[in-house]
């Protein structure tokens, strides 16, 4: 009698049997993709060459280039369908002599202060420049003290950024306009220089650099800007509140130079059965020049790369097209990831879904996910998958700069989520090196995006070819 209802069951549910069957699979599948990446991976040893021997990779510079010409041999090394180089202008920007800065606080008394110029920013005058300083909160207080109060000197911005953010990124976010457009709004008033606490959680003595911009300003506007350590920026603060017409002097010798000819270096496996629907997997081969770019995207690109390596080691065979982008210039300027968007657009190309690494190689904890109601309900589904691995988060919105010029239609985009407590301890410091990447964090990051990169072309979602196959609920 048991067993005629076994059989009743059995037959009536043909369809959760073959979804049972799928699910054995996929477990055992993403398994593979974890041992292989844990017991024989290639991230680790790809990252170590590209800090320790190539190191900071600033878009123009010899490090920038070096990383291209090594990572396409890479790929070529793993036998993909297809790997290329394309083309891509990049602005050129160079730090020059190392910068120097003091804060006068008594006559003939000086104490130094670690600044570093943010990148995009022009030299102070030969000799330095000197003058009073006026500390701010952010840009919004600068209305509040008006011209008057602001003419001829130097602004610190100040805020700090907030540590009750358990996502670091949004206490960055709630900061990093100090830094991007605190020289251009400064100017308006009539300052002469820009001195930004630097986006990190931590008090110590490294400046971190990044990205700033004048926007319109004319060129006889602009101002030299520049990032202080947070110790120093403490200490600053501190005298200010002592003395409010303290002298600072800094002197910076960097410098914008004409565009030049760089590369997105691009690799791909062409589907068996839809080879016109694309996947992309990547990250950014630029980095800041202030240390070796490991976390700051050094481990992105590494991932990226190994995904590819891994759907090949464990013999599974994409329908899509899996490719991988290793974007230039994300730092200062995005050219890379718009000129991909831009030849994709140009070309017609179907582009399905692009994976994005690029918040440091820590703990990867899960996605950022940008998706309708029925692709981030199919993702969802696939989560029970990732249990084993600790791998929990699945959230809505994500991407990453590279991959977002891409956005359209019904394009899905996904950021790999690491652990983000310690990322800006190194972001875009002196300290991103590679004794900062934990081997299998690293590792743990590039299974976790090839186990969704093998799910998405298995399954697909709404927007591209679907299989009758069904993961059981
Ligand atoms: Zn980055």
């Amino acid at each position: 009698m048991r067993s005629f209802f076994i059989a009743i069951i059995l037959l009536f549910s043909g369809i959760s049997i073959s979804a049972q069957t799928n699910s054995i699979d996929d477990s055992l599948n993403i398994r593979k993709i974890y041992d292989m990446s844990l017991l024989n991976g290639k991230s680790y040893a790809w990252l170590d060459h590209l800090s320790n021997e190539i190191g900071g990779r600033l878009s123009g510079s010899h490090g920038a280039e070096q990383a291209v010409e090594y990572t396409k041999a890479e790929l070529e090394n793993l036998g993909l369908d297809k790997v290329w180089l394309q083309p891509v202008m990049v602005p050129k920007w160079t730090r020059g002599e190392r910068e120097f800065a003091y804060v006068q606080t008594a006559p003939g008394e000086t104490r130094n202060l670690n600044i570093t110029a943010l990148g995009g920013s022009i030299a102070t005058s030969a000799g330095g420049t000197k003058a009073k300083v006026i500390e701010v909160q952010g840009i919004e207080q600068l209305k509040e003290y008006g011209r008057e109060n602001i003419e001829g000197k130097i602004v610190f911005y100040n805020r700090p950024m907030r540590a009750d953010h358990i996502q670091t990124f949004e206490a960055y976010g709630g900061c990093v306009d100090q830094r991007y457009s605190g020289a251009e709004e400064a100017a308006k008033y009539g300052a002469v220089g820009v001195i930004v606490r630097s986006m990190n959680l931590r008090m110590d003595d490294l400046p971190h650099t990044g990205a700033m911009s004048y926007g319109d300003l004319p060129n006889d506007q602009r101002i030299p800007a520049a990032a202080v350590s947070t110790n120093d920026a403490q200490y600053l603060s501190g005298m200010l509140k002592i003395q409010n017409d303290l002298d600072l002097y800094f002197k910076m010798s960097c410098e914008i130079h004409e565009d030049v000819q760089s590369y997105n270096v691009i690799g791909e496996i062409t589907g068996s059965k839809y080879p016109n629907e694309i996947m992309i997997v990547g990250g950014h081969l630029d980095s800041w020049d202030l240390g070796d770019g490991s976390h700051d995207d050094g481990a992105g690109v590494v991932q990226s790369m190994e995904v590819l390596r891994l759907l090949k080691e464990t013999g599974y065979e994409p329908k899509r097209s899996i490719r991988v982008v290793l974007f230039m210039n994300e730092e200062n300027g995005l050219r890379g990831g718009n000129k991909y968007a831009e030849v994709a657009k140009l070309k017609s190309e179907d582009h399905v879904f692009a994976l994005e690494s690029d918040a440091g190689g820590f703990t990867p904890r899960g996605f950022g996910i940008t998706a309708n109601d029925t692709q981030f309900k199919k993702i969802l589904s696939w989560k029970r998958l990732f249990k084993p691995y600790l791998i929990h988060y699945f959230e809505r919105g994500g991407g990453g700069a590279d991959i977002n010029p891409l956005k359209g239609g019904n394009m899905v985009l996904a950021g790999l989520r690491p652990d983000s407590q310690r990322y800006f301890d190194y972001h875009h410091a002196a300290n991103d090196t590679f004794d900062k990447v934990n081997k299998r964090e690293l590792e743990l990051g590039a299974a976790t995006m090839t186990s969704l990169i093998y799910l998405v072309d298995k399954y697909g979602l709404d927007n591209i070819n679907n299989e009758t196959v069904e993961m059981p609920d």
